[in-house]
């Protein structure tokens, strides 16, 4: 399959690893939009929300748990972040396999949701 964070997830392609357990993994972002940006990721190939079914929302679950790990660990849990979850054309998402940016460190600007 040719999936760019399913290759993260084996180690075919590097990363900057933050946080990782046997459901989930944490990286920084290639491109940070933030002063922190990581991507959190379930090691199962998920392609989008819209995909997620039955257990998946076990996993989602533990994506929020490792933001609130990875924040603490990097020293934002008390300055606050954003977690959020592009899905699908109008979302914005690029990578379908889903992935949380936890964005913070900096005061991170109103949501924008038009263009
Ligand atoms: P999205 O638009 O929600 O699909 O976000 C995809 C994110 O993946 C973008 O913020 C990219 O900068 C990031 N990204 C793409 N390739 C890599 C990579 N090899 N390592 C880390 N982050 C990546
Ligand atoms: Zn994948």
């Amino acid at each position: 399959m040719d999936c760019i964070f399913c290759k993260i997830v084996e180690g075919a392609i590097p990363s900057k690893k933050v946080y990782e357990n046997e459901h989930v993994l944490a990286f920084h972002d290639i491109q940070p939009a933030a002063a922190v940006h990581v991507l959190i990721i379930p090691k199962k190939h998920i392609p989008t929300m819209n995909d997620a079914a039955g257990e998946d929302f076990a996993l989602i679950g533990e994506i929020h748990k490792a933001a609130q790990i990875v924040a603490k660990e990097l020293g934002i849990a008390d300055s606050g972040y954003r977690l959020v979850n592009n899905c699908g054309k109008d979302g914005g998402q690029v990578v379908f396999h889903i992935h949380y940016h936890l964005l913070g460190g900096e005061k991170l600007s109103a949501l924008n949701v038009r263009d």
